[in-house]
């Protein structure tokens, strides 16, 4: 793979000293490169040999350039100063977060390092606040999922949850729905979130970034903010029982709820819901609908898979939204009050009628969008390669 010369410091030349200043300007350059590249996250990571930074570009792993190894320690040093980390500790992990970068105007950086055998690792995600307009029309989701997204962001009372790993776009299509109550209902409702981090700005909602090292976490913020009359809510994560618990209730009690939850299908998300001990009844008086997602690479359009400039030699450019909603039928919800197990949930959704992940990433497949190897990358799992490639024919 020669992704190298696109991402790579063209700048840095290896011959140099490397005082203070010149790391300054080095950890400058790696952050504006990550900005040029549309990266979301970047990793330094210190192997036997060398430093090897790396960014995550449309959720794939680059490399982007190779440092000497001798350059870790000050790079290290000089990030943690930069997010508030205490650089005299090496042998734990630490986070923080560079709420301003000097050369980068509207980007906020979370810091993580971890001790390794070679020394630290760091790993940042970059948050981009750029003025941008979330549209639910605009997610690109089937016109039946749209309807029923927007039929159920219409309720006073409810829960609409998401799943799907990191990156997979949740907070994009949550802030969809936030715009679209704020800014197309004619009676206001009064919008409240509590994230970690807040990502971007939202017009007409009231945005609340909980700090867990502090105590202020997601359970304690909302138990407050019930407190204050919200009427539509967004819990960025439903973490531990007792804030699933405080949030179905608010669902039940004249609140519109959206939040998120670790689960590997939208069945998942009930299971791990009875699993944390929210009562069967609870779930389906509350649950209005929920929604598992992932993001697939969408081929170059330019190169049409061969790799040019434009996607960075890998082929794809820009992404796909493939996504999973389930609203509960009856069926569903006799199932969920006798606790039934979630393949049983799985086949009850299936058999009505339900899209599922591996469906709706077949049809992209066949019109031409992505490839094979995307979904097998994305979805991966041996059920998901058996259904594609029996597909094959058709
Ligand atoms: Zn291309």
């Amino acid at each position: 793979m020669n992704n190298a010369d696109s991402l790579c410091l063209k700048s840095f030349d290896p011959g140099q000293k490397h005082g203070p200043e010149r790391v300054a300007l080095l950890v400058a350059n790696i952050l504006e490169n990550a900005d040029k590249c549309k990266a979301t996250d970047v990793y330094i990571e210190p192997w036997l040999d060398k430093l090897q930074v790396c960014f995550r570009v449309d959720g794939v792993i680059l490399p982007s350039t190779e440092l000497p190894r001798e350059l870790g320690p000050n790079i290290i040093a000089r990030l943690k100063f930069l997010a508030n980390l205490l650089s005299y500790r090496q042998d734990i992990p630490q986070e923080g977060r560079i709420t301003q970068v000097d050369s980068l105007e509207g980007i906020e950086v979370r810091v993580s390092t971890f001790p390794t055998i070679h020394g630290e690792r760091v790993a940042l995600r970059l948050f981009r606040r750029e003025n941008r307009q979330f549209i639910l029309e605009e997610l690109g989701l089937e016109p039946g999922v749209l309807k029923n997204l927007k039929d159920a962001i219409g309720e006073r009372t409810g829960a609409i949850l998401f799943t799907g790993p990191g990156g997979s776009g949740k907070t994009t299509s949550i802030y969809s729905c936030l715009s679209h109550i704020a800014k197309t209902e004619k009676t206001r409702r009064h919008i409240v979130t509590l994230e970690d981090p807040v990502e971007q700005i939202l017009e007409g909602v009231s945005q609340t970034q909980v700090s867990p090292s502090t105590g202020f976490d997601f359970s304690l913020g909302l138990r407050s903010l019930l407190r204050q009359d919200p009427e539509v809510i967004l819990v960025g994560e439903m973490r531990d029982p007792e804030t699933a618990r405080v949030a179905i209730e608010a669902a039940l009690s004249g609140h519109l709820l959206f939040s998120t939850l670790h689960a590997g299908s939208s069945c998942g998300v009930i299971s791990r819901l009875l699993e944390m001990g929210i009562e069967p009844y609870l779930l389906t008086s509350s649950l209005r609908l929920i929604l598992n997602q992932r993001l697939l690479r969408k081929n170059c359009p330019k190169c049409k898979g061969n790799g040019c400039a434009a996607c960075n030699n890998t082929g794809y450019q820009g992404r796909l939204l493939l996504l999973e909603a389930m609203v509960l039928n009856e069926e569903m919800r006799r199932a969920i009050l006798n606790r039934a197990d979630r393949t049983t949930l799985e086949e009850i959704f299936v058999n009505s009628g339900g899209i599922t992940l591996v469906s709706h990433a077949i049809a992209a497949v066949k019109a031409g969008l992505t490839t094979r190897e995307e979904v097998l990358r994305v979805l991966g799992s041996a059920d998901c390669a058996t259904v594609l490639f029996s597909n094959q024919g058709g």
